[in-house]
């Protein structure tokens, strides 16, 4: 027998635990496995263009891209979803903005379809509560829902797949130009160049990124609401259960990579002081600011305060919206509820670029003044309008048409076999 099988040191000792059955069953009591896909068009990763041809882009997988793709997907585009983020969600799941609103008003639904279907499945596979919404509550924000983000970023991911929309992270476009039957759109990531060819594009990405980079124009306002950075301090934080704390960003701008580094260095500093000066744990951060406000497109419609407070019916409405005019400032916020009985409607008008073809926008980014903006940015708008524009898009693709110039009846028709509440027939 040798010395050391008989007496083994500590170091073999250690060796054979970690490769022995025990700890072999140890690791898998712990951990599960799980293969990464193989790359769909099995194309070369890095130092090569892949290219793909779709019927429609979409630039942004946030609020309102998650819901277009899934949209365009299910009425049979070949989609492709290009989201420089790690994840779906946007403000919702980067930003931590977990509690959308309003699908409801005065006591009925307002909004439902794709977005209303992908949070009330979050919130049952969570185990959480819907609010009534046959309850007119007192105070806006109590029939927020929550909503658990990290759920909520796995489920979009599973109705992409399941609608075939194709995605790309860590991905974005350098370059657009119109061609024979659409457009040409450059992306970039890490080992990734990418050409897209495709007949719509629907830029999602909150600033109208892609509507700046194509050279239509844009309006941004001098004194834009702050951002906010979430965090939670002191306490576990339970997601989809509760909101977690702000701190206002001032000066935060999403409009390039300087300015959003800038605002996550501001916001990570400030939540630093707080957890020195309040000596309590930090047991929550999201990895961005979230913005509020930064570029809206010049559209063929603008939508203003007046029609907002009225509840106008815009004639080429395709969904209903509801919030309070909600502007943040340098003080603070004071929302102003709308009437009772007031029901905004979103043109079609409001998210095409004006003079474009083959273009629309949905998400924050739509065509109004910043007061209006402040009560239509909010996520269940925001995913009406997605669902609308991946209609739109998806119907102009099929027929050789653009989103505008879609009838009107047609784009109604596919909203409701497809469960969303068209204005006016709630
Ligand atoms: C702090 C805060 C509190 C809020 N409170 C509420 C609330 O209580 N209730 C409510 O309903 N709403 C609230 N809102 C508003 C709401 O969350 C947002 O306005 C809404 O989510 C915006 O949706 P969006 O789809 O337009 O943009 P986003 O959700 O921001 O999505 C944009 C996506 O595009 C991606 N992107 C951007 N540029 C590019 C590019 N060039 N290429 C590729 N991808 C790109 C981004 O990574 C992101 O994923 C709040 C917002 C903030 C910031």
């Amino acid at each position: 027998m040798k010395p050391h099988d008989a007496q083994p040191d500590r170091r073999n000792f250690l060796q054979h635990s970690l490769l022995g059955t025990a700890g072999a069953s140890m690791a898998l009591a712990s951990t599960s496995h799980v293969t990464v896909a193989a790359e769909p068009d099995n194309q070369p990763t890095h130092e090569a263009t892949i290219s793909n041809h779709v019927d429609v882009l979409v630039v942004g997988g946030g609020t309102a891209g998650t819901i277009a793709a899934i949209q365009a997907g299910r009425t049979g585009a070949k989609t492709m979803l290009v989201e420089r983020g790690s994840q779906l969600g946007g403000t919702m799941t980067t930003g931590g903005v977990a509690f959308p609103g309003l699908f409801d008003a005065w006591g009925k639904q307002v909004i439902a379809g794709i977005g209303w279907e992908l949070v009330r499945e979050s919130v049952e596979l969570d185990g959480g509560e819907l609010p009534n919404f046959a309850k007119v509550p007192q105070r806006h924000w109590q029939n927020q829902v929550y909503t658990n983000q990290f759920l909520y970023a796995i489920l979009a991911e599973e109705k992409c797949h399941k609608a075939g929309v194709e995605l790309a992270y860590y991905e974005f476009p350098q370059a657009a130009k119109r061609v024979a039957d659409g457009w040409q759109v450059d992306c970039v990531g890490f080992g990734t160049q990418r050409r897209i060819l495709c007949k719509q594009i629907i830029d999602c990405t909150g600033g109208a990124e892609v509507v700046g980079l194509l050279g239509f124009d844009r309006l941004r306002e001098e004194v834009r609401q702050p951002g906010s950075m979430l965090f939670k301090i002191g306490e576990e934080h339970q997601p989809g259960r509760e909101q977690v704390h702000r701190l206002y960003v001032h000066g935060a701008d999403s409009s390039n990579s300087r300015t959003v580094t800038q605002a996550n260095l501001t916001g990570r500093r400030s939540v630093l002081a707080k957890v020195r000066a309040e000596k309590k744990r930090l047991m929550h951060l999201q990895p961005e600011t979230g913005f509020r406000e930064s570029y809206r497109i010049v559209g063929e419609t603008m939508v203003t305060v007046n029609d907002y407070t009225s509840g106008r019916q815009f004639d080429d409405a395709i969904s209903n919206a509801f919030y309070p005019v909600d502007l943040h400032t340098k003080t603070g916020v004071r929302p102003k509820p709308l009437k009772p009985g007031t029901v905004p409607t979103i043109p079609l008008g409001a998210l095409i670029p004006k003079g474009s073809r083959d273009l629309i926008v949905a998400g924050r980014c739509l065509c109004s003044d910043q007061l209006a903006n402040s009560g239509l940015r909010v996520q269940a708008s925001c995913m009406g309008m997605g669902q609308a524009a991946g209609v739109a898009a998806s119907l102009a693709a099929q027929t050789g048409t653009t989103p505008m110039e879609v009838p009107l009846a047609e784009i109604h028709k596919v909203l409701r076999e497809h469960g969303a509440i068209i204005p006016g027939k709630a």
